[in-house]
């Protein structure tokens, strides 16, 4: 029996987790469930696993029919004994439950990239000192993960990460402009939250995972490469030194990487299609064009300068700016922009301290609201 806890279990993450556990009751045990807002769904789904606690994070809800607050989450942490929690929260704030969780020795399997890309350093250096282990459930790390078990990663050349291109593949780009929301959150691909959704149309989805790469594999900017493959079969590939190259693959479906990630190291039967390659019939790979990505360019050349004070800030700037997106208060080529101008003549240092980075973000979340109140 596995206890496990969800972070952020209402999402789409969160719901196909759940579905797996479901389907392996005897192997799980749920110590919690979050949700943000949505109290009903968590009270739904809490019954359907028999869950021990339920949380709503959110402190503008108050209701004695489950726990609310951080704060509450923070206790049935510290608290229950729990194996395993799936950190799958979006965004910035799925950091200090997951930093928690590590200081307290639980295992993460990590669908919250943001975290890492804020506080990569501090993550790892807390897991090693806790021995805790981080599992990522991000298709391509899983990917690569799965790809580097046994393997000694000094001979490890390059990671080489796997992206659909999302929905502008192909469009004219002088037409960025006039991208409507709902173009995109129309994922050619993959079915997910609305904001990793409109990071996979900008690309920043890709740049956040590079830097989450870079945290995860232990590796400079030289030996992380990305390359467009529309049909999103091949979740991601090492090359090793001596020109040996290792791949995974499957359908595109959270549910292995997910369950992967839960159940590690052993895997879950999934009743899910296998892949057909004689209905395949080939595969494709495409340059990534940095003029259609500028969010691409923009986390690469960060990743040049590798201080966490410039990922904080891309980060926050990625969130202001795609939230005012998504509520149709910019246009969806001003995100890089946002972006680009945030990091400009932003504090260049690594900060290691949790509150120190919490008030980066901050710093970083004011600077990209000015500059956006100055653009519309
Ligand atoms: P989602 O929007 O569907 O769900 C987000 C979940 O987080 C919900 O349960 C919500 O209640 C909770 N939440 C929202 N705001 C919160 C806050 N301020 N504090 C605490 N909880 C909050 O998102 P998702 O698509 O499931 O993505 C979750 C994470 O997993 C993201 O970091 C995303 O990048 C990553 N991820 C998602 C996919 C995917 O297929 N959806 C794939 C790879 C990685
Ligand atoms: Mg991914």
């Amino acid at each position: 029996m596995r206890k496990i806890g969800i972070i952020g279990a209402t999402g789409s993450i969160g719901s196909q987790a759940i579905d797996i556990i479901e389907q392996e009751k005897d192997d799980f045990q749920v110590i919690f469930l979050t949700a943000h807002n949505q109290l009903d769904k968590l009270i739904k789904i809490g019954k359907k696993v028999n869950a021990k606690h339920l949380v709503l994070t959110s402190e503008r809800h108050h209701t004695d029919k489950v726990l609310t607050g951080i704060d509450e989450l923070l206790k049935v942490i510290e608290n229950e004994e729990i194996d395993i929690i799936l950190s799958a929260a979006v965004g910035f704030s799925g950091l200090i439950p997951t930093y928690c969780a590590l200081k307290k020795g639980i295992d993460i399997a990590l669908a919250n990239k943001e975290s890492m890309v804020a506080a990569g350093r501090l993550l790892n250096e807390t897991a090693k000192k806790n021995d805790a282990k981080i599992i990522p459930v991000d298709s391509e790390h899983s990917a690569v993960y799965q790809c580097l078990l046994g393997h000694d990663t000094s001979y490890l050349e390059k990671i080489i990460l796997t992206a659909s291109g999302g929905p502008f593949r192909n469009r004219p780009i002088d037409s960025f402009e006039f991208i409507s929301v709902e173009e995109a959150l129309n994922h050619p691909n993959w079915s997910m939250g609305r904001k990793i959704t409109v990071d996979s149309a900008t690309m920043m989805n890709k740049g956040l995972e590079l830097i989450e790469a870079r945290f995860l594999f232990n590796v400079g900017h030289d030996k992380l490469d990305v390359v467009i493959h529309p049909e999103s079969i091949i979740h991601s590939i090492v090359a090793f030194c001596d020109g040996s190259y290792l791949a995974q693959m499957g359908v595109p479906d959270m549910k292995i990487p997910i369950s992967y990630a839960i159940s590690y190291p052993e895997r879950v039967k999934l009743d899910i299609p296998r892949l057909n390659f004689f209905e395949l019939k080939k595969l494709t790979f495409i340059k990534p064009d940095f003029e259609r990505y500028p969010c691409l360019r923009i986390a690469m050349e960060a990743l040049k300068i590798d201080k966490n004070s410039i990922y904080i800030a891309l980060n926050a700037a990625n969130e202001v700016a795609v939230d005012a997106f998504l509520k149709e208060v910019i246009k969806f080529n001003e995100i890089p922009m946002i972006i680009e101008r945030t990091i400009e003549d932003f504090p260049v240092e690594d900060v290691m301290d949790i509150e120190e980075i919490v008030k980066m973000d901050k710093l970083a979340r004011e600077k990209s609201r000015k500059l956006m109140s100055n653009i519309i």
